[in-house]
């Protein structure tokens, strides 16, 4: 829905994603912003699923993959910043997510599946990849090319 009394940029509940057209005017190319919350009713989580952070790296690694412009959007992935946590959502979250992906690949599909089933808990990571997220992230970042 394109909904001229939502003030916000885009917000998705009940099945329902509301645009803002003001955002739709000032970022014409940003047809992914369609793919994240799209991307939000299949996930589906409904309430007490897991973390925000979480729900919201999956929509954007989606994004990343299946999104049908990012590039004219100007749409990408930041590179990876000392001030950076796994749980700062969106990109850097999904920039993460590929990188455990890598490893062990599956990985967010199980996790969305748990997220799926509210059987997710921050012991998941142990479990589907024998490191707990907090040694993932060390590992994610000890992997990157030093500037
Ligand atoms: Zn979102």
């Amino acid at each position: 829905m394109i909904d001229p009394n939502y003030k916000g940029v885009t917000a998705t509940a009940d099945g329902t994603v509301r645009y803002s057209p003001t955002w739709m005017l000032k970022q014409p190319t940003d047809l992914d912003v369609v793919t994240h919350e799209v991307m939000h009713i299949v996930q589906d989580y409904g309430d007490g699923a897991g973390p925000g952070w979480l729900t919201e790296g999956i929509a954007d690694y989606v994004r990343y993959d299946y999104g049908v412009d990012n590039a004219t959007a100007k749409w990408a992935l930041p590179a990876l910043k000392p001030t950076h946590n796994y749980d700062n959502a969106y990109r850097i979250t999904a920039r993460f997510l590929i990188w455990v992906e890598k490893g062990k690949k599956g990985t967010v599909q199980k996790l969305d599946s748990q997220l799926r089933s509210h059987t997710y808990t921050a012991d998941s990571w142990k479990k589907l990849t024998g490191k707990t997220v907090d040694e993932l992230w060390a590992a994610y970042v000890a992997s990157e090319p030093k500037v």
